[in-house]
């Protein structure tokens, strides 16, 4: 089964994507993670990513539809996917359609008021991803489940936050409406409660198609 997560930044995308390809065993492809991964290994893709991402911008549709291309074209999407962060704008879903199918779009509405403090409060680890708030850290810096060190994206900052919220209602709100008149889509509500809680909601949608 493929499936792409739509959502706002700080709506929990990431966290769900990683609690679903974990119970049903499909591959998590975050076009975020693969920008950051480039950035750190000083790429070509990623010198060019890397004023994009600062400024809240999207990276060229060109490059970002190129590199979900080949990697869904991997043998390890044969299963199914999931993929956290792309088609972010009608441009890029119509790519998809072009090289992929879609059975499955999960929306996760959310309050905007409250993204902005979550994104800039956010500390993710440097080792598995795991995400957190200063708010619940009691100052600890490293991560309670693998004991990486925590730190915080250098677009979790008020100013780049602003941005990637205005894009996001900009380019990306509409695809919900794109996966809606394909009669795929799924709709669920992030909140304040533990990411078990939203995922209890998703994985009882998921247990439909997938087991
Ligand atoms: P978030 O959803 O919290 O903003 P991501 O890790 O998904 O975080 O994305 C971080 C940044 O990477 C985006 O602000 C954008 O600059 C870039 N990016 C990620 N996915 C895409 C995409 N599909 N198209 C263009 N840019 C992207
Ligand atoms: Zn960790």
């Amino acid at each position: 089964m493929n499936i792409v997560l739509l959502g706002a930044p700080g709506s929990g995308k990431g966290t769900q994507a990683s609690m679903i390809s974990e119970r049903y065993g499909l591959v998590h492809i975050s076009t975020g993670d693969i920008f950051r991964e480039n950035i750190k290994n000083g790429t070509e893709i990623g010198l060019l990513a890397k004023s994009y991402i600062d400024a809240g911008k999207l990276v060229p549709d060109e490059v970002t539809c190129e590199i979900v291309r080949q990697r869904l074209a991997k043998d390890d999407c044969k299963k199914g996917y999931l993929l956290d962060g792309f088609p972010r704008n009608t441009y890029q879903a119509d790519q998809l359609d072009g090289f992929s199918k879609v059975d499955l779009c999960i929306n996760i509405n959310i309050d905007h008021a409250l993204l902005m403090n979550r994104l800039c409060g956010r500390r993710v680890c440097r080792d598995c991803g795991e995400s957190y708030h200063v708010d619940t850290l009691n100052g600890a810096t490293t991560c309670k489940k693998c004991g990486g060190e925590l730190y915080q994206r250098r677009d979790d900052n008020p100013e780049t936050v602003a941005s990637r919220l205005a894009v996001y209602n900009e380019q990306t709100a509409p695809l919900i409406d794109y996966y809606t008149k394909k009669g795929v889509i799924f709709h669920c509500t992030g909140t304040e409660a533990p990411a078990s809680v939203l995922f209890a909601t998703v994985a009882a949608e998921l247990d439909k198609y997938l087991k």
